[in-house]
C-alpha cells in the first residue's frame, strides 16, 4: 500500500464540538472540552493512523467575531492553518443550526474557495440531540452558502457516523511520507497536556466563579 499523509483542519464556531471530535477520533484526551465557548486556545494536533494513511487533524480555537486583539490573532491563525491544510472540515452544531456565526464562516469559506483553498466537507455534529428530518434542510441551506464536496452527520460524543468520516478522510489524503512517528498521538508535550487538564478541571468545577482568563503552568514534572 502507498504511504499517504495529510492535514485536516477542523473549523467551526465555538462549541460546535471540534475538540470532542478530535479526542474521539484519536481515542485520546488531547484537547480539553468544557461547555464554555472558546476553551481551546491554541492549535492542537491529533495524529490518526488508518492503515497506511496518517491523518493529521488540527483542532483550532473556534472561529468567531473577534473583539479583542488576541482573539483577532487567534481567528486569523485558524484561517491560515486551514489554508495550509489538505482538507477543511466545517463542523456545525446541528441542534443550534444555521446561526450567524456559522453563516459567517460558510461565507468566508466560499470567498476562500475562489483563492484556491483546499476542499471543504460539511460535518453536522450532535445528531444525538436533533431529529433526522431537520438535518436535510440544514445541509441544503449550508450548501447554498458554500460548496461542500461531501457531507457527514455524526455525533462526536457517542461516535455515530465517525467510522464513515474517518474512512473517507483516509481516502482523501495525498500520497506522501508520514510526517510524525506513527505511535505519536500529538505534538504537544506532556507538560502542556498536564497544564491543560488542570485548566479543564478549573473550568468544570468552578464554572460560576472563575473567569475565562484562567491559565495553568507546569512547574514540575
Ligand atoms: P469546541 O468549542 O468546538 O471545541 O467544542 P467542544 O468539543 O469543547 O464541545 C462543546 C460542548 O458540546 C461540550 O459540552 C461537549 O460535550 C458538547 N458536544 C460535543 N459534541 C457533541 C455531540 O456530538 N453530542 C452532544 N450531545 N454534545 C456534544
Ligand atoms: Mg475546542
Amino acid at each position: 500500500p502507498i504511504s499517504r499523509c495529510g492535514f485536516v483542519a477542523i473549523l467551526g464556531a465555538p462549541n460546535a464540538g471540534k475538540s470532542t471530535l478530535l479526542n474521539r477520533l484519536t481515542g485520546a484526551k488531547l484537547s480539553i472540552v468544557t461547555p464554555k465557548a472558546q476553551t481551546t486556545r491554541f492549535r492542537v494536533l491529533g495524529i490518526l493512523l488508518r492503515g497506511p494513511v496518517q491523518i493529521l487533524l488540527v483542532d483550532t480555537p473556534g472561529i468567531f467575531r473577534p473583539r479583542r486583539r488576541l482573539d483577532r490573532a487567534m481567528v486569523r491563525a485558524a484561517w491560515t492553518g486551514a489554508q495550509d491544510a489538505d482538507l477543511q472540515l466545517l463542523l456545525v452544531d446541528a441542534r443550534a443550526g444555521l446561526t450567524d456565526e456559522v453563516r459567517d464562516i460558510a461565507q468566508h469559506l466560499r470567498a476562500r474557495a475562489r483563492e484556491g483553498a483546499p476542499q471543504a466537507w460539511l460535518v453536522l455534529n450532535k445528531i444525538d440531540l436533533t431529529s433526522p428530518p431537520r438535518l436535510l434542510p440544514l445541509t441544503a441551506e449550508l450548501n447554498t452558502l458554500a460548496s461542500f464536496e461531501q457531507t457527514y452527520m455524526v455525533s462526536a460524543t457517542n461516535g455515530d457516523g465517525l467510522d464513515a468520516l474517518q474512512s473517507a478522510l483516509a481516502e482523501a489524503m495525498p500520497a506522501g511520507p508520514h510526517l510524525y512517528p506513527d505511535d505519536n498521538l500529538t505534538d504537544l508535550s506532556d507538560r502542556l497536556l498536564a497544564a491543560e487538564l488542570v485548566r479543564e478541571q478549573i473550568f468544570l468545577q468552578t464554572h460560576e466563579e472563575v473567569p475565562y482568563g484562567t491559565t495553568g503552568e507546569t512547574e514540575n514534572w
